[in-house]
């Protein structure tokens, strides 16, 4: 586990390149698998469906003031760690650039200036609820919120076991 912020980065930076040499290895023939185009357009629909059920909720508004009036954004440093290369070459597939160095300091390795750089997300990143989203919320639209990413989380792992699949033991290969 990386004990300091120069840790992280190595870390995190090591597997941005190992899935980037992923991609540039296996990408063609990724893109014209029907089965991995088919389950890379079904995650990216439920990522869509989840972003606007974000928005129609008012969680992205209140994500939004939060990160620029404060408390601060909860995508601390160190939160990147739950990132592999599968998750990131997925991102590749969907079209993200994968920063090859962090941006904004004491912040997670992926925060721009837009905010997240990634399209698809680990679950920690989707499903933690903070105290003043459950307010906004209240039980219920919890409930159905957390249900569309359920969702999308499920999309994400079919996608990741088809490529685990297909890409074989190169995937473990030293980032
Ligand atoms: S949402 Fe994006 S920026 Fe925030 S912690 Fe997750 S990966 Fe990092």
């Amino acid at each position: 586990m990386p004990s300091t912020l120069s840790d992280h980065d190595t870390t995190i930076v090591h597997m941005v390149e190992h899935a980037n040499r992923l991609y540039d290895r296996f990408a063609p023939d990724l893109h014209a698998d029907p089965e991995v185009f088919g389950l890379v357009e079904a995650y990216a629909g439920a990522i869509a469906r989840s972003g606007a059920r974000m928005l129609d909720m008012g969680v992205v508004a209140t994500c939004t003031d939060c990160a620029t009036q404060g408390p601060g954004s909860c995508c601390f440093p160190g939160i990147e760690s739950g990132y592999d290369a599968v998750l990131l070459l997925i991102n590749r597939l969907m079209g993200c650039r994968l920063p090859d160095a962090r941006e904004v300091e004491a912040s997670c390795y992926f925060v721009g200036s837009k905010g997240c750089k990634l399209k698809g997300r680990y679950y920690f990143c989707l499903q933690y609820l903070c105290p003043r989203l459950e307010d906004l919320l209240g039980p219920g639209r919890a409930h159905d919120l957390l249900s569309t990413i359920g969702e999308e989380l499920a999309a994400g792992w079919r996608l990741e076991q088809a490529l685990r699949r297909w890409i074989g033991p190169s995937l473990e290969d030293a980032p």
